[in-house]
């Protein structure tokens, strides 16, 4: 894990925390996530006519909201498909 103690959010203090299968840092006074390093790989805005096509976020940060389909690489999330 990163040399990382506080939040650049709130200044509050970073616990580890197994999330999505990884250990983050997370703020113990926002919520905020520290991920380490992401860099997005893609995303994809469906629209037909006038509307646009949104999916529901399932895990935090910002669970339950809506957003475009989007992923990231974060150094350890690396999954192979056979
Ligand atoms: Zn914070």
């Amino acid at each position: 894990m990163t040399a990382y103690r506080f939040c650049p959010k709130c200044g509050g203090g970073l616990l580890a925390q197994l999330m999505e299968g990884q250990e983050r840092l997370l703020c113990e006074g926002c919520g905020f996530v520290l991920y380490v390093n992401p860099r997005p790989t893609a995303c994809a805005v469906i629209v037909e006519r006038d509307e646009v096509m949104l999916v529901r976020r399932a895990v935090a940060p910002a669970a339950a909201a809506g957003t475009c389909q989007v992923g990231f690489w974060s150094g350890a999330s690396i999954r192979q498909r056979d």
